[in-house]
């Protein structure tokens, strides 16, 4: 197949993302075209309405608000988020991981297309906080799923970018929310596995599953045992023609890695599995496991033990995240912070006495205000 480089467009002036072109044919992620900002505003009830009605050009709309860096976009997806709380919580979260080129645009637009023909709803999202630090998501190229993002049933939207206010994280959880409200069954959250990407995509899905070929850097030796740790299935993919024998190998020493593991999820036993998500083998019996762990862990209650402390992990992580914007962008903090840090590379204040220091003065701060 021919691939051809994403062409990205800027959203509008208001919004630090950028959508690709194609992902914007039937999604309906809007066409960011400068007309946006000729565009009549839609009111917050319409598209509180139009996400209701599952109507996917205001459900575009609603995540381009939680999308947005301008505060007044900020304050207005915080309503409507909060109005719309009572319709989320329904879909299946499922976290895909995997390092770029193991497969996981082929998986989804498998899976996806599988799911939507059966009637079901299929979101489809991709969250890389990293691609703020690396420039560039690696997971803008959504012109590979070309089946499924013309199928009815599917809704596709890459990655936010970090910006302020809470960042990546805050908009991909909000983002799935929206989802549930426009009543998707299915929320597909595809992240790249780099750096800390894969713990924080964990922090917001029910189901994990870790995507992994054979000879790619990541066989047992270079493997990171956290990553399995925190997955409740993994895929060992492109299982097919000469590779298949290899796969299967790996399977089996990928298991016996696990059984010395603790479990992601209390109660589930996490395993390999073999497939080829280019030939379609595999995928269904991956979606069968998923729905097992569903059953399962619904029947015991760790899902719904694991949706509440997630959502409080969501609280705190926000709190933190909150405090040190304000800390470091309080103008008297800005201030010290280089007399405070010349003190400590010169020797003079210890670490301890510099962040002791620095937290008086914005103790002191906050109380005046
Ligand atoms: P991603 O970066 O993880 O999203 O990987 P892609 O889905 O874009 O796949 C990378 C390359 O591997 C593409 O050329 C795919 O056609 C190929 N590929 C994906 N899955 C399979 C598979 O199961 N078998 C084989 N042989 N190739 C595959």
């Amino acid at each position: 197949m021919n691939r051809r480089p994403p062409k990205w467009v800027e959203e509008d002036n208001n919004h630090a993302s950028s959508v690709m072109e194609g992902v914007a044919m039937h999604a309906q992620t809007t066409a960011y075209t400068p007309s946006i900002k000729r565009r009549k505003e839609m009111s917050l009830d319409e598209i509180y309405e139009g996400v209701l009605a599952a109507e996917s050009t205001k459900l575009a709309r609603a995540i381009t608000l939680v999308e947005s860096n301008a505060t007044r976009h900020y304050e207005q997806a915080q309503e409507l988020i909060q109005r719309l709380l009572p319709y989320t919580g329904k879909s299946l979260r499922v976290g895909i991981s995997g390092v770029p080129g193991a497969g996981k645009s082929t998986l989804i637009e498998a899976l996806g297309y599988n799911l939507c023909e059966r009637g079901l709803k299929v979101a489809v999202l991709a969250v890389d906080p990293s691609s703020s630090i690396t420039k560039g998501s690696l997971l803008g190229d959504k012109t590979r799923m070309e089946k499924l993002t013309t199928h009815p049933n599917s809704f596709i939207r890459p990655s936010p970018s970090a910006g302020m206010l809470g960042g990546v994280t805050r908009k991909s959880r909000e983002t799935i929310l929206l989802c549930e409200a426009a009543g998707f069954d299915v929320v597909l959250v595809e992240t790249v596995g780099v750096g800390q990407n894969e713990v924080t995509v964990r922090s917001m899905v029910d189901f994990f599953l870790l995507v992994l070929i054979t000879g790619a850097g990541d066989d047992l030796q270079g493997m990171k045992k956290g990553v399995m740790e925190i997955c409740d299935a993994i895929l060992v993919n492109k299982a097919d023609g000469k590779n298949k024998i290899k796969a299967e190998t790996a399977r089996v020493d990928y298991n016996q890695i696990l059984h010395y593991l603790r479990p992601a999820t209390p109660g589930w036993k996490t395993q390999a599995h073999t497939g080829s998500a280019l030939k379609h083998e595999g995928i269904n019996e991956i979606w069968n496991v998923i729905k097992k762990f569903e059953e399962m862990t619904k029947a015991s209650g760790v899902f719904d033990a694991r949706r509440r402390e997630q959502t409080l992990e969501w609280v705190r992580t926000m709190v933190n995240e909150q405090l040190t914007q304000r800390f470091y962008e309080n103008a008297r903090i800005k201030h010290e912070i280089p007399y405070i840090e010349r003190a400590v590379i010169d020797e003079k204040m210890t670490p301890t006495k510099a962040a002791e220091h620095l937290l008086d003065v914005f103790d002191q701060v906050t109380r005046q205000a």
